[in-house]
């Protein structure tokens, strides 16, 4: 049998029985040279503010004691975060995992159904919002049931409102004056493995987006795996030769919605002692004067803003001599890309990481004896990682023989709540079926080759095939629709429809070719009015007299993405 293992070892050992808060907050952990109360663990990047250890956990303190004291938020809720990246995203979650809640994190740009249908999902009770999109947690809110006096913000609003919202801000001072209302929540020995810290969503094979159940043993061993494989010999509690420590800044601008913002960019970074900028939200020239302002030393990136950096050419007008580590992950990073990247950041380490919501986060990434990645590749398996790799015909692959990964390790999320069939087909016996085709070649390197699996990443983002079919069914001039991507060189891949036309529709377009553009614009906007911009279809709207299917009825998508690709060309 071939498997592959980890060429870094197994993994250290991982708490059993603490939660994430009680892990970077209360235990050894938090401990690093150099890590005095002066560096900061947060800085804010609008306004410089430094956020450091005590404040970070007597906000969490406070802010559980006014959840649990207004709301009675406890063991059996789930309280969902929906905002842009925010210095209190951590002080949310942790607060909420403080009284055994689970914390679901939600995209701050989805539309209301695409909220509500999260909501639902998740059976949430509680909306932390940001401001900005306050409108659309109401009305998402109204579907969902939950009243507006479930809403607290972020922060305050910028403009009047009817509704007497709460802050975080306001429920940190009632937390504080209060009596200590609740009981922290404590995990016997070995239950960190099945006590559920984080729902992020994830289509996974196929589907619509479904709720992965992260536990919070997974955070912790992910954050560990990390911290061991980025070092030099010893043991993870050697702070010496790290790619990642005390004195470092990292930007994060990945969203701490998505697993690689959550638990890589956040989480990780902290445990590690880096100081972290929070940006909210991603604008080219703000990201590059953030970099300079901030002497940032590491980026987490994804292949998009890899483009930018290469391309843009407002780039050159910034000194980004000081960053010292770049790594893109969420979707393929070309070898001619790395390879400009390498110009334009000279005196980093450039590489991949590889991973998934489902692996709750990194699988592989570009280990520290490689300066530059080996080109093409997403790196080598983390401590305590097998993998295997599946051919077509069911046989196991050897070295150089491409095949479906399949991961077994320590950070594994559980299972897609509230879904037997997904998480039968996907979650097997602890291993992880990725729906990605790999090879390794003979020194342990990891070359993502293909996706197997429907679902398609625009600029880095999950975009379903079938939660956009089954949506533009609804469309009166749709008889039936195939969803594939066409590669694009900023967003990776863009979605585009091909359509079968109704009957009476296609013979108004065939008597009047004028009328295609105009129902090809309607079925665009079908989607745009009601999607969040990365799932429009920016790569168009084709019609087709038959969308074809196999005699099971199955969508020939491989045919149908072949000849999207003729149509438009490689990019
Ligand atoms: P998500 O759950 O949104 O993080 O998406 C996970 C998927 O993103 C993986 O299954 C891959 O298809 C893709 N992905 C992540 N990292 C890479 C990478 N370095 N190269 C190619 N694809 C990647």
């Amino acid at each position: 049998m071939t498997e592959f293992h980890s060429l870094h070892g197994p993994c250290p050992p991982i708490p059993d029985d603490l939660t994430v808060p009680q892990f970077f907050l209360d235990s050894y952990h938090t401990e690093r040279p150099g890590r005095t109360e002066r560096v900061p663990w947060l800085i804010e990047d609008a306004t410089g503010r430094n956020i450091g250890y005590e404040e970070l956990r007597l906000r969490t303190y406070a802010l559980a004691n006014a959840l649990h004291g207004r709301w009675g938020i406890n063991e059996s809720d789930t309280v969902c975060i929906f905002s842009s990246n925010h210095v209190d995203y951590p002080v949310a979650a942790w607060a909420s995992h403080r009284l055994g809640a689970i914390v679901s994190t939600a995209n701050p740009n989805y539309t209301a159904d695409e909220l509500a249908y999260q909501l639902d999902t998740t059976k949430s009770k509680l909306l932390l919002c940001h401001p900005d999109v306050v409108d659309i947690a109401l009305a998402a809110g109204r579907q969902s049931g939950i009243a507006a006096d479930h809403i607290v913000l972020m922060q305050s609003l910028s403009r009047p409102s009817p509704i007497p919202f709460s802050t975080i801000d306001d429920l940190v001072s009632d937390g504080l004056k209060r009596p200590q209302c609740f009981t922290e929540r404590r995990l016997n020995p070995g239950e960190a493995k099945t006590k559920i810290a984080f729902y992020c969503f994830s289509s996974g094979t196929t589907g619509k987006p479904k709720a992965v159940a992260i536990p919070h043993y997974a955070v912790m061993a992910n954050v560990i795996q990390m911290a061991n494989f980025n070092k030099v010999n010893e043991d993870y509690t050697s702070w010496e030769k790290r790619r990642f420590r005390v004195g470092d800044v990292a930007a994060a601008v990945l969203p701490f919605f998505h697993i690689y913002g959550l638990v890589i960019n956040l989480h990780f970074l902290l445990f590690s002692g880096v100081s972290i900028v929070v940006i909210p939200k991603f604008n080219f020239l703000e990201y590059l004067k953030s970099i300079d302002k901030y002497k940032i030393t590491h980026l987490l990136l994804v292949p998009p803003q890899a483009v930018l950096l290469c391309k843009h050419p407002a780039t050159k007008k910034f000194n980004l001599k000081h960053v010292r580590f770049a790594m893109s992950g969420a979707a393929p990073l070309s070898a001619e890309l790395t390879m400009q990247l390498v110009k334009v950041l000279p005196n980093a380490t450039i590489g991949q990481g590889y991973g998934m919501t489902e692996t709750c986060t990194t699988v592989s990434m570009v280990p520290i004896t490689q300066h530059i990645g080996k080109l093409g590749s997403a790196g080598q398996l983390m401590p305590g990682c097998v993998a295997r790799v599946i051919k077509s015909d069911g046989a196991l692959a050897g070295v150089g023989e491409e095949g479906e990964l399949v991961v077994k390790g320590p950070q594994m999320a559980l299972r897609y709540s509230n879904n037997e069939q997904a998480t039968k087909e996907t979650f097997q016996d602890g291993w992880v079926r990725t729906g990605d085709e790999v090879k390794f070649d003979e020194e342990g390197n990891v070359f993502i080759v293909d996706r197997l699996k429907e679902i398609l990443k625009v600029r880095g983002f999950q975009v379903a095939p079938a939660e956009l079919e089954g949506h533009l069914l609804d469309h009166p001039d749709v008889a039936d629709v195939c969803v594939v991507g066409i590669p694009d060189e900023y967003s990776g891949e863009v979605p585009l429809a091909f359509v079968t036309l109704e009957a009476t529709t296609a013979e108004r377009v065939k008597k009047n070719p004028a009328e295609a553009e105009k129902v090809k614009a309607s079925i665009s906007k079908h989607v745009s009015d009601a999607k969040i911009q990365y799932k429009w279809l920016a790569g168009g709207v084709e019609f087709l007299d038959v969308i074809p299917k196999n005699p099971s009825g199955k969508l020939l998508r491989r045919l149908l993405r072949e000849k999207a690709k003729q149509m438009r060309g490689p990019g």
